[in-house]
């Protein structure tokens, strides 16, 4: 069944200092209820879902919120039960940033069982991916992007599952405790999945230094009894939990450019994800909680907690004790790929893995930044074989070409190159703007190549029209002489019968 061995090697990638054991020293805390929610009806991949409720409106947890606006894409649930206070627009973090989403309102009350869920039963297989869609099942690994229609994706047969619990962002700890404590369930949802693709094989990927997850899975592995599930702890290295590292670490294939893993025989689902499943199929239960590391010196009880999706920042801080003196810095997701806001008042989404808090204290001053001295330092350690010196030339040089030919689009913004890089220059920082230049380049040369298409497109009109109107003037005109000429032998005939009759 298997051709290769479980894993290969790792290209690239940096040992980064841990700071997980802040958070995965306890348990998963359940009883987290916050007093309001703000949920965002753009929390997935794709089209934004439309609100299906009405302020004043009670509703139950479990609800449906927000009907997905496409066939494709995934619906919203209320996390809680409790009134609807509102539907209005909201900051909510999103891909990276703050941007602002139509946000359904919920005042919680202490009513909060879910509503009556029964596990769902399918008649087909397009049936069970429309299901999953109306349960709002999306990757939690960060991506959001719809489960059903990642399960979809048929262009090749998938050979293996791979079920990401590598977790190697320093800070997050949210996957290793899921494993922990639900390590039967995950496999379910992995089983269930490899159904669902036809795969011949799961294989769960664990960062070496979880030994308390390793175990958990192995176990319930063996409960399960299953031989299509397997095991393989990686060495712990930072990014190990990419999608395109991990398919070429354990088989050996590379991802082509534009491609997906699926097109070298391979789907990546995240461990949470396969969580999520396991609770829909098994008791019917749509995505309204995930687990989020709350950690950081600036927290007084960094935990992991199950948090209801919608939950504002600044209530679930206060439930983990609160701010530790003055915090510099909130971090959303991990330390190496989140993004700093600057507010708490941010709900929760199903996106959010970790919130980093930071205190101004213990912050470190900034670094001087210096000229690159092309110390090649950045090459080896890039995932993605990309050469990072020569990306920030071409950017500095604004040479928008050069960039596409050295991969910009392929970087991960893992920050490797910066961790590494002796002059301290923010190479990720600039690749970001990179990236959002050459876009902003590539629109205006298309529109620009779009307005010059439409430009000869109507000179050739007008020259066609012009030819044409020449034609036409030139062919009335000799119509006219042939009828004036005709007029004129047509006159001569009636003048000379005229005399001849007259005679
Ligand atoms: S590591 Fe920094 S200084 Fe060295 S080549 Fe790369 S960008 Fe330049
Ligand atoms: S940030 Fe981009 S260029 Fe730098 S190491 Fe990661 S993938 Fe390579």
């Amino acid at each position: 069944m298997l051709k290769y061995p479980l894993f290969q090697s790792f290209y690239g990638g940096v040992h980064l200092e841990s700071h997980k054991n802040t958070s995965n020293h306890k348990q998963i805390a359940r009883d987290f209820l916050p007093s309001r929610l703000i949920i965002p009806m753009n929390q997935q991949f794709g089209s934004d879902a439309i609100p299906s409720v009405k302020v004043g409106q009670l509703i139950q947890k479990g609800e449906v919120i927000g009907k997905p606006a496409e066939k494709n894409t995934t619906a919203v649930h209320a996390s809680c039960s409790g009134r609807v206070g509102a539907i209005e627009k909201h900051p909510v973090p999103t891909a990276g940033k703050v941007s602002t989403s139509t946000c359904v309102i919920i005042e919680t009350n202490d009513e909060n069982n879910i509503a009556a869920q029964k596990p769902p039963l399918f008649k087909n297989h397009l049936d069970k991916l429309t299901a999953i869609n109306h349960a709002g099942i999306v990757g939690l690994g960060g991506a959001a992007f719809p489960t059903a229609e990642k399960l979809n994706r048929k262009s090749s047969h998938c050979e293996m599952l791979i079920l990401n619990g590598a977790e190697c962002e320093p800070y997050i700890s949210c996957d290793d405790l899921l494993m922990q404590e639900h390590a039967t369930e995950v496999l379910r949802g992995a089983l269930a999945m490899m159904e669902i693709v036809g795969a011949e094989l799961t294989v769960v990927v664990i960062e070496k230094d979880k030994p308390k997850a390793i175990e958990a899975i192995s176990n319930a592995i063996e409960t399960i009894g299953s031989k299509c599930i397997r095991l393989t702890d990686i060495p712990t290295m930072y990014p190990t939990g990419g999608e395109r590292q991990l398919v070429e670490a354990l088989t050996g294939k590379e991802v082509p450019s534009g491609k997906y893993p699926i097109d070298v025989g391979c789907i990546c689902q995240n461990v949470g994800t396969a969580y999520a499943l396991d609770c829909f199929f098994q008791l019917g239960e749509p995505l309204i909680n995930r687990i989020v590391t709350v950690t950081g010196q600036g927290v007084k009880n960094p935990q992991n907690v199950a948090v209801p999706i919608g939950a504002p920042i600044v209530e679930l801080i206060k439930f983990c004790g609160g701010y530790d003196g003055e915090v510099s810095q909130l971090i959303l997701g991990g330390n190496m790929m989140g993004y700093t806001v600057d507010t708490d008042q941010l709900p929760v989404t199903k996106s959010t893995n970790c919130i980093i808090t930071t205190k101004k204290a213990t912050t470190p001053k900034p670094f001087e930044i210096w000229p690159c001295i092309r110390c090649g330092e950045c090459i080896p350690v890039c995932p993605v074989r990309l050469l990072p010196q020569q990306i920030l030339k071409a950017y500095e040089n604004k040479n928008f070409e050069e960039l596409g030919k050295l991969g910009l689009s392929e970087c991960i913004e893992c920050g490797c190159c910066d961790v590494v890089c002796p002059s301290h220059i923010p190479l990720v920082e600039n690749f970001r703007k990179a990236k959002h230049l050459r876009m902003q380049e590539i629109k205006s040369s298309e529109l620009s190549n779009a307005a010059q298409k439409r430009y000869e497109l109507k000179t050739q009109r007008l020259s066609s029209q012009h030819a044409n109107t020449e034609k036409l003037h030139a062919d009335l005109k000799e119509s006219i002489k042939e009828s004036s000429k005709n007029d004129m032998i047509k006159a001569a005939v009636e003048r000379s019968k005229k005399r001849r009759d007259k005679k």
